[in-house]
Order: structure tokens, then sequence, then C-alpha cells
């Protein structure tokens, strides 16, 4: 039996505790430490790490602070766009579904491709049709109209602009993710997001693409990204950190550190990730200001953060 590890991110950015104001750092705080709780106490029990990173994703969906289910940003035409994506480690197993609205939990439907659909990414009406088929409920427009994400889109729409999310100082990601090693030494990587405030109807970031946003192998780690999508998908940059473990040598953080402080710099990408390894280590690299973010280890005081 291994020991376990969890770690869960809420999007990177330029989060600066000069503008902000300690009951909003309160409610960070508890919905971070709460999506840890929910997926620690999976692993916990002897559950899978596939179970774990679906329930701190949930979690972190149903709460309208980050960008994604529920609290998702609006796009160009004043709707809600979601991708999401899951990777199962112990055999490479993958699901992800871009371009949907309507369900509450994207990182669910994912799952369901992984598991179901024989498939590994769907999109739009045919992500919706599967999502019928599988008896997911439908939520209405009002379940995901946040009055602060409303005011983000109203100051761009009709323009060319596209916002990461919480863009009131400068750029903020608001994308959820979790990575788990379970005590069977099996890894999963979960990603789910509302995407880019104002992005044009249709466009795809990195969140549901496999190898980009979200990747996990037993053989090396498990990886969620945040950050803007484009640069995440031009570096592939969740594979890149794998790949770097496996053929080059390097450890978890070197591999992390050198994808998100020089590879990803080179094309001027900014943003961040989670990662465990097969070791239970982890990594939360970023090159932003912050980085929402939690971790805990079998045994061990877990950890918040979110400035640098
Ligand atoms: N990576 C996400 C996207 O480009 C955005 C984010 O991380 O906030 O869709």
């Amino acid at each position: 039996m291994s020991s376990y590890s969890l770690a869960i991110h809420g999007g990177a950015g330029t989060i600066l505790k000069s503008e902000m104001s300690p009951e909003k750092e309160m409610a960070y705080t508890t919905a971070l430490r709460e999506a840890l709780d929910t997926g620690e106490s999976i692993l916990l029990k002897g559950g899978s790490s596939v179970d774990a990173v679906i329930a701190a994703v949930s979690s972190l969906e149903d709460c309208p602070l980050f960008n994604a289910g529920r609290g998702s940003v609006f796009n160009a035409v004043g709707g809600h766009e979601m991708d999401a994506s899951i990777m199962d480690g112990s055999n490479r197993m993958a699901g992800g579904v871009a371009g949907i609205s309507g369900i509450k939990n994207p990182i669910r439907l994912a799952r369901d491709i992984m598991d179901k659909s024989g498939h590994v990414l769907l999109i739009g009406e045919g992500a919706i049709a599967f999502a019928d088929a599988q008896g997911f409920e439908r939520m209405p427009p009002e379940y995901f109209h946040d009055a602060f994400r409303y005011a983000q889109w109203k100051e761009v729409q009709g323009t060319e602009a596209v916002q990461l999310d919480h863009t009131i100082i400068d750029k903020k990601f608001g994308t959820v993710g979790a990575v788990a090693l379970d005590q069977h030494g099996h890894l999963a990587a979960a990603t789910s997001t509302g995407g880019m405030t104002n992005k044009k109807f249709g466009r795809v970031g990195d969140s549901p693409v496999i190898g980009s946003g979200t990747y996990a192998n037993d053989r090396t780690c498990a990886v969620s990204c945040t950050g803007s999508g484009e640069f995440f998908l031009r570096g592939v940059v969740a594979y890149d950190v794998s790949c770097l473990m496996e053929y080059k040598g390097l450890s978890l953080q070197a591999a992390c550190d050198e994808v998100i402080h020089h590879r990803l710099l080179e094309i001027d990408g900014d943003g961040g990730l989670i990662a465990v390894d097969a070791l239970g280590n982890i990594a939360l690299t970023f090159n932003t200001e912050g980085m929402y973010r939690a971790r805990v280890k079998q045994g061990q005081e877990l950890f918040v953060g979110i400035y640098r």
C-alpha cells in the first residue's frame, strides 16, 4: 500500500494580497479546504484516485468563486461553454468534454465519456445528447448566472478583448483541478473550466485536451494545468512534464520548474499547474503572482495557499 497524496487548484494569476479582502480570502480558503477534505475522505478509506479527483473537482465546480461549473464565465455571446477532462494513470484511459452548457458537473460527464462512450472527447450538442442518455440533470441558465461574472463580461462585451477569469486587476485564471495518488499506487488528474471571459463562441482551451491541460500515467505523474489555454495547448504542458520525467529522468519538481519557468515563458505563456508523482511527491508550480491551491499527504498537515 502507498501513502496517498492529493492536490487541488482553483486557478493561477495576478492574485495580490493587497487586492484581497479578509472576507474574500477566507471564502477562498474555506472552499479550497472543503474540496480537499472531500477528496481526501475518499483516499483515506482506500478509494481510488479517480473517485477522489472527481469529488474534489465537483466540489469546486459547485462553488461560484471558481470559473468552472456554476461559476463559469460568460463567452462573447453571453452564454457559458464549459470544458473538462479526466485521466486515469493506471490504464491511461481518458475522457474529455468541450463547449457544453447546462450540465452541473462537467467533470462527471467527462468521467462517463471515459468509462462509457468508447471515445475520449465529445463536444457541444453531441456531448449533451450523450449526457441526456446517461441521465444527467440539466440546470437552467439561472444556475450559472453570477452577477460578478456578468459584470466582468459586460466590461468587454462587443470588443475583441478576451479576459482570463477575475480580471479586475489584470490576469487571473479560475479553472479548477485535482491530482491524486491513492493507496493502491494509482494516479489520476482532473481539470474543469468555463474558459475565458468573452472567448469566441466555439473556442476550446487546454483544459479538456489530454496532454495539454490534464495528464496522468502511473509510471510518472498526474498533472492538472491552469493559465492562458492557447499557450498550454501549444506547449503540450501536462504531457511535457511527464516526458521530462520519463525520458530525461527529472524529478517531479524539476520537470514542473522546467516547463512552467522556462518552456512556457519562452512562448510568453502564463499560468501554473499541480502535479503528483508515483512516490506521492507534490509540486504546485506557477509563474504568476498567485495560484489558489491546497495539498495534503497522508499523515501530514494540509497546506492551503493563494499568493506566491
Ligand atoms: N486554461 C483555461 C482555458 O484556457 C483558463 C484557466 O485556466 O483559467 O480555458
